[in-house]
């Protein structure tokens, strides 16, 4: 190999056995200096550098939307990273969605194939939940079971990813605490006595006339001392 030198030689030093080892040992107590630094490095962290494990858990969930007469079938797989270790981490890793329905294959497809991709570049994935909770079908949403509204199928496959990123601990629940859970129960009893609107019936779990709450789109809001007051996540319009 021919070298080049651009410039004048200033300085030279002769590479002997003994220098090199003294390098050596400089460099590993460098390494040594830092333990934090080479625990950090053996800390697996998620990215695409990641091999796939011949085996991965995950869950199915099922979802059944006004919008078809099939449901659609959505397989979430998790990684542990770290197993048995003070590093443990459970995250997806790749997600599939089948259905008899036809009709949306192609964005179905390509849906999955971007989420699973943004599992596996590692970094926080929650994001995805709101980005796609925040979808909506202009043909108009629909109310589920219990009240709640989804604006699209895109949001209800948001919504069943939240599910499962609180199922592995990635998203924890915003916590009402007992005090205030006890208050508004007990502002719904009163409701329900004075208007005489009781649950209706199963297609919702809060009283019939209840409005939508912008928060956590349920048919829970009712007017409690004068303020609008969300009976599913303690929203309020007055604070
Ligand atoms: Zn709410």
């Amino acid at each position: 190999m021919t070298v080049t030198l651009n410039k004048k030689i200033v300085k030279y030093k002769v590479i002997t056995p003994e220098s090199k080892a003294e390098t050596a040992q400089g460099e590993s107590a460098q390494a040594a200096a830092s333990p934090q630094e080479k625990l950090n490095q053996a800390v697996q962290q998620m990215d695409e550098n990641v091999d796939r494990p011949e085996t991965l858990h995950g869950t199915t969930y099922k979802i059944k939307t006004p919008l078809s007469e099939h449901a659609l079938y959505i397989t979430i797989n998790d990684i542990i990273l770290n197993p048995n270790t003070d590093h443990q981490v459970r995250r997806p890793f790749e997600v599939f969605i089948n259905s008899k329905n036809m009709d949306n294959f192609q964005w179905v497809v390509a849906l999955t194939r971007v989420l699973s991709a943004v599992f596996r570049k590692g970094g926080d994935c929650t994001f995805l939940v709101e980005e796609m909770k925040a979808v909506f079908d202009p043909k108009g949403g629909y109310f589920k079971k219990g009240g709640r509204f989804m604006p699209s199928l895109v949001a209800e496959i948001g919504d069943c990813l939240e599910t499962h990123m609180k199922s592995i601990g990635l998203i924890k629940d915003p916590e009402i605490s007992d005090h205030q859970r006890e208050i508004m129960n007990q502002k719904r009893a009163e409701f329900e006595g004075k208007t005489g609107a009781a649950t209706d019936d199963e297609a919702s779990a809060y009283p019939t006339g209840a409005q939508l709450c912008n928060k956590c789109m349920t048919k829970a809001m009712i007017m409690m001392d004068g303020c609008m007051t969300c009976l599913s996540c303690g929203e309020s319009k007055c604070g």
